[in-house]
């Protein structure tokens, strides 16, 4: 009966056109104030922000609870596309289409409803948000996956066209306008998206810079031996890299031919004449972009483990979350910036918000709803993988890029330079807690097992060459072990 009510009514409001709806999101029920009355009303859930955290809380609210009415919204684009590919969109390897994996009509048949358009601000007293065209919707349960956004970096100069940092599709169309006018270009920072960039660039054969305040390239990323593996590769590759770099400003610089350059000015050192500066030293949430949730929010938006913040009807998951775990409210809590976290969050927060809804509405549908979900990056195994250029990377558990002294962590590493791969093995009280390596590729369900289960590093050792991915090809780990045994021997005798 409610499945017969409920497809009549998403036929309907198929027919609408969204833009010429009035000002309220219209509803079956009416306006959705309150709380709920009438125990069959569908609970209606708005996600802002379509990126991987946002898409999958819908698709976890949608298998968790079918009648809901579940509503997406992004600025940046109607459907959710994966945002690491987006440097290979800047080089021809992909196509948007190829990026976004799933259609238009996977979404019309799970029912989620998708609207491009940007809020401004979020009524918690009324639940409702409105958008910076005016127009508003009311929700039951919102979810705030706003993503994050290119921090700054906060000098004179930083606004002048050509100056730029690179996170949405918005800043990826903008490059490509610019493309044309750009020989050489400074790529300030030492991260993924930074050697990312520079990579997109020498593609289109631009000269390319990249300026850091550290030493080496992703130091904050990796113990010193790893950091200076990548730092030489990407000097070999041909990519200049200057460390210990302090920028000052830029300015625009009119040469004797009468083009416009942009000047940036460092510390102590000649000024640079180039056409863009590309800005990637990290980002930050994107959380003051939407007014409404400040008191929510200090770093990011501060959730619990199930990711609910101090206002249960709000939920944050993805980049623009701070965790605050136990009972340290008063502490800064952990934001995270990694595509796999923000996918994992979005699952839980999807259960999580169902849950919510259904100690509000036990009439509710729960197929698939499990009880036991939190968000614990704790305890969970962390996995990242990433490239540099041509060296891949994969990183399971705990491997910090420097360890305080007197601490009971442990590391064993392994390199064959020539080849540009390592091995480095972290452990606590002779138990793995991590795994870090270049240019070999693990086997992940299984180095996912070691670090849950704590397998100690004797029987990792003894079986390391089967945690090759492609091992029937290549024999890196079985050289690796002798050496990590023997290191292994000498540290914990
Ligand atoms: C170039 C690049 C490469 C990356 N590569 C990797 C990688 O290799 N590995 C990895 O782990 N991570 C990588 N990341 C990081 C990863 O992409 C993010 O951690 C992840 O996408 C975060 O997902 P999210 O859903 O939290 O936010 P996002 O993907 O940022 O989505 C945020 C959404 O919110 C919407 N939004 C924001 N403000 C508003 C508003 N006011 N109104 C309406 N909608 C709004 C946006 O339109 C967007 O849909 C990369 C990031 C970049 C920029």
């Amino acid at each position: 009966m409610i499945h017969r009510w409920w497809s009549r009514w998403w036929s309907r409001w198929k027919a609408h056109s969204i833009a010429s709806r009035g000002a309220e999101w219209p509803s079956p029920w009416g306006d959705v104030f309150g709380e709920k009355t009438d125990p069959l009303r569908p609970t209606r859930y708005v996600i802002i922000g379509n990126g991987v955290a946002g898409f999958e809380a819908a698709r976890k609210i949608r298998e968790s609870d079918r009648q809901a009415e579940v509503i997406m919204i992004s600025r940046e684009s109607e459907l959710h596309w994966s945002r690491p590919a987006l440097m290979y969109l800047y080089m021809g390897e992909l196509t948007l289409e190829e990026a976004t994996p799933y259609p238009k009509r996977w979404f019309a048949e799970k029912r989620l409803i998708l609207l491009q358009r940007e809020v401004g601000r979020v009524d918690r007293a009324e639940r409702q948000l409105y958008f910076t065209d005016s127009s508003r919707l009311s929700y039951d349960l919102l979810l705030v996956a706003l993503g994050s956004e290119p921090r700054t970096l906060d000098i004179p100069g930083e606004e002048l066209d050509g100056v730029m940092g690179l996170y949405d599709l918005q800043d990826l169309a903008h490059l490509e306008e610019i493309s044309d006018r750009i020989g050489r270009a400074v790529i300030i920072g030492g991260g993924l998206v930074a050697v990312e960039w520079a990579e997109m660039l020498v593609h289109r054969g631009v000269s390319v810079e990249i300026l850091m305040k550290d030493p080496l390239f992703a130091a904050h990323l990796f113990p010193q031996e790893e950091a200076q593996m990548i730092t030489d590769y990407l000097i070999q590759t041909g990519i200049s890299i200057q460390g210990n770099v302090e920028v000052q400003e830029v300015t625009v610089d009119q040469r004797a031919n009468a083009e416009l350059k942009l000047a940036l000015h460092l510390r102590e050192r000649e000024a640079l004449l180039v056409d863009l500066v590309g800005v990637a030293i990290g980002v930050k949430p994107a959380v003051h972009r939407v007014e409404g949730l400040e008191e929510l929010s200090r770093d990011g938006l501060r959730v619990d483990e199930r990711l609910q913040s101090a206002d249960p009807h709000v939920f944050a998951a993805g980049d623009c979350a701070e965790l605050i775990t136990g009972t340290a409210h008063l502490k800064r809590g952990r934001v995270s910036g990694t595509w796999y976290e923000a996918r994992q969050m979005g699952r839980v927060a999807g259960l999580s918000m169902v849950r919510y809804a259904h100690k509000q509405n036990p009439a509710g549908a729960m197929d698939g709803f499990t009880l036991d979900e939190i968000y614990n990056p704790i305890a969970s195994e962390w996995f990242n993988s990433a490239k540099f250029l041509d060296i891949e990377h994969q990183l399971y558990g705990e491997v910090p890029s420097s360890v305080e002294p007197n601490t009971d962590l442990l590391s064993l590493y392994w390199s064959d330079l020539a080849n540009r791969q390592s091995i480095r093995i972290t452990y606590k009280e002779g138990k793995v807690v991590g795994l870090c390596t270049l240019g070999i590729r693990l086997r992940q369900s299984q180095c996912e097992r070691i670090i849950r289960e704590r397998y100690s590093v004797d029987q990792i050792l003894e079986s390391l060459d089967l945690l090759r991915f492609d091992e029937e090809f290549d024999d890196t780990l079985l050289r690796a072990k002798e050496s990590l045994k023997s290191q292994f021997q000498a540290d914990y005798p």
